[in-house]
């Protein structure tokens, strides 16, 4: 069975609550629906990451061209600015790279095809991290129902870390492409109910610079939000910013 190379987990400041020790990866990979995604819910962890000298690839599964509401709009003409939005985001935190998949925004979906795009990126890349949205989160609270694309990132995430990359017969005319199946070795959900916190205290000012750069979708209080979201997730996990995330070691071959 073919295995990424994971650098040991390293035990630097261990963080309360969680389950897993604080770790150090070479290469992750971040699989989501919108080009803002990414920045909102793991922009600090991505930034921390790089600094690190972790290699952080994007993926983003839409287009994001339904990204605005104002009349006369066009998907075309959205779709050019949510991709340069984008990188640049991902320019300030140091992201090495960014693919887009070409869905269609607000349409994705699981099928065969959409499995097969991630698995390729999967294989491409071959992360010893997957980080993507929780497909099981349906609504937060009484205020937010959660975006069907969201849940479908999440649910091809899944599909890619099983069955999908890992197994030979899967997409077997990847094969013809030099990809290789791969088993995800770590999964990193942004998940409510978290076990697994990266502390972003030194990078929040990065993640709010980069959401920044989605200068078409953001309303007056994204900083403010977006802060207090972090403290919150930064009091259980015992530092003052973090993010959460529900975490999967998938594999055995490394000890802690
Ligand atoms: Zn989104």
């Amino acid at each position: 069975m073919l295995r990424a190379e994971v650098k040991p987990w390293a035990a630097c400041s261990p963080v309360r609550g969680a389950t897993l020790p604080v770790m150090s990866f070479s290469r992750a990979m971040v699989l989501f629906a919108h080009p803002d995604d990414a920045e909102f819910f793991c922009g600090g962890t991505v930034a921390r990451w790089s600094r690190e000298g972790c290699d952080v690839h994007y993926v983003c599964a839409t287009d994001g061209s339904a990204g605005s509401n104002e009349p006369g709009t066009t998907r075309e003409a959205m779709r050019e600015v949510r991709e340069r939005e984008m990188r640049a985001a991902a320019d300030i935190l140091g992201v090495a790279s960014v693919s887009f998949l070409g869905e269609v925004d607000g349409f994705l979906e699981v099928t065969p095809n959409t499995r097969k795009k991630v698995t390729r990126e999967v294989r491409r890349l071959r992360p010893d991290v997957l980080v993507a949205p929780d497909p099981s989160r349906l609504w937060s609270g009484s205020g937010y129902i959660n975006h069907a694309d969201h849940k479908a990132a999440g649910e091809l995430a899944l599909c890619a870390v099983m069955p999908d990359a890992p197994t030979r017969v899967m997409f077997q005319e990847l094969e013809d492409e030099g990809l290789e199946p791969f088993e995800v070795p770590n999964l990193f959900l942004s998940a409510e109910e978290a076990d697994t916190f990266v502390d972003i205290t030194d990078t929040l000012a990065v993640k709010l610079k980069a959401l920044s750069a989605h200068a078409s979708q953001l309303g007056p209080d994204v900083e403010e939000r977006v802060t207090a979201r972090a403290r919150e997730v930064g009091e259980r996990a015992g530092c003052e910013f973090a993010e959460g995330f529900r975490g999967f070691r998938l594999t055995d071959d490394e000890d802690d």
